[in-house]
């Protein structure tokens, strides 16, 4: 507990520097990150020297369990949020709120500003988000077991594969084997594209087949509670040409050196640079048009973002993602992605799914 109480004790400053009187969380993920609550429709208001979880009677009970010793108003029913909220906001004294101009909509925030209207409403942003790019420890375990979990469902898919499977066979087979290894569910839909689709760096699955001496890219990831991996394999059915294998060795190169210039004060662009360089050298530099990675977490695609442009700075406690791809159209596409800790003194790459040329071919 105490570290969700860390959490938000670091907000507070935000608070304080803001000059306002507190700050109110309504995204479900940013109030469970702040106090370990796993419900939703709930407000949590954080101020320099209050924390407030408002809710509804569904939740009275899941409260006193998940966040013992938060502050907690229930909100009687029949009784519309915001007008809750304002009574609370009002009673504390508060004059000037904070809120997540990201994470509300237009139409909460008008009901807000109606049910409210001698407070102002100061709309800030990533302030939450900052702080969840830094992992702790049991963060780090959780992102660990969700690539445990991606990693054995894929090496279950893999052993069983048959060429008369479709993407859509491969995508639900994947996603089942994940909840069978741990996962509550995959981290976002299962992306399957054989062939010329792979060129689709988001392909849904489709009815096509995968077929001999083809390739098939396979991007998916586990989400446990809540905490997501996010990987990319390609699998190779029978013999591949010189063509693939040079844009595969390729792509695997400009992952490697960018994973090795992942460390702490690093510029993501600059990682971004690292692997567009080699890709670029090889001719290819047209088409791989999307950033090298992102943060996962709590969420699929968070902070730090490694891209081209991206002003963050790796730190200690960051987890992204490594994923250089080149996507020709006509002929296909290949990612290969990994999970990356950024640690005190570098980095540790998460993921050990074999990814050299002699790995990706099945008999
Ligand atoms: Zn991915
Ligand atoms: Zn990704």
């Amino acid at each position: 507990m105490e570290r969700i109480q860390a959490r938000r004790e670091r907000l507070k400053r935000n608070v304080v520097k803001e000059q306002v009187d507190g700050f109110l969380v309504a995204s479900p993920i940013n109030v469970r990150y702040l106090t370990g609550f796993t419900g939703d429709s709930s407000i949590l208001l954080v101020g320099p020297d209050r924390e407030i979880l408002i809710s509804d009677g569904r939740f009275t009970t899941q409260i006193e369990q998940e966040c013992p010793g938060l502050e907690r108003h229930i909100r009687p029913t029949g009784v519309e949020t915001p007008s809750e909220i304002a009574r609370v906001v009002q009673g504390l004294g508060w004059h000037c709120l904070a809120f997540e101009a990201t994470n509300l909509t237009v139409a909460e925030l008008q009901a807000f500003s109606m049910a409210m209207p001698t407070i102002e409403m100061r709309g800030v942003s990533g302030w939450v988000e900052t702080l969840r790019r830094v992992k702790d420890d049991q963060e780090i375990e959780a992102i660990r077991t969700s690539v445990r979990i991606a990693e054995r469902a894929f090496a279950i898919l893999r052993s069983g594969l048959r060429v008369e499977e479709t993407e859509r066979d491969v995508a639900d087979f994947l996603e089942t084997a994940l909840r069978r290894c741990g996962a509550t569910s995959s981290s976002f839909p299962t992306i399957v594209a054989v062939g010329q689709r792979a060129a689709l760096p988001h392909a849904r699955p489709t009815h096509t087949r995968l077929d001999r001496d083809t390739f098939v890219l396979v991007d998916w990831g586990a989400s446990g509670e809540p905490y997501k991996s996010d990987l990319t394999r390609i699998i190779a059915t029978g013999k591949f040409t010189s063509k693939f294998e040079e844009i595969y060795r390729t792509v695997l190169t400009a992952q490697e050196r960018a994973i090795a210039a992942i460390h702490p004060g690093a510029l993501a662009c600059d990682i971004d640079a690292e692997a567009r360089s080699v890709i670029d050298a090889a001719g290819f530099g047209g088409f791989f048009d999307h950033g090298l990675g992102h943060g996962i977490g709590m969420e699929i695609h968070e902070g730090p973002r490694i891209r081209k442009g991206s002003p963050d700075v790796l730190e200690p406690g960051n987890v992204v993602t490594v994923e250089p791809g080149i996507y020709l159209p006509g002929w296909g596409g290949i990612r290969i992605e990994d999970d990356v800790l950024v640690t005190d003194d570098g980095c540790e790459v998460l993921s050990r799914l074999p990814k050299g040329i002699d790995s990706v071919a099945i008999d």
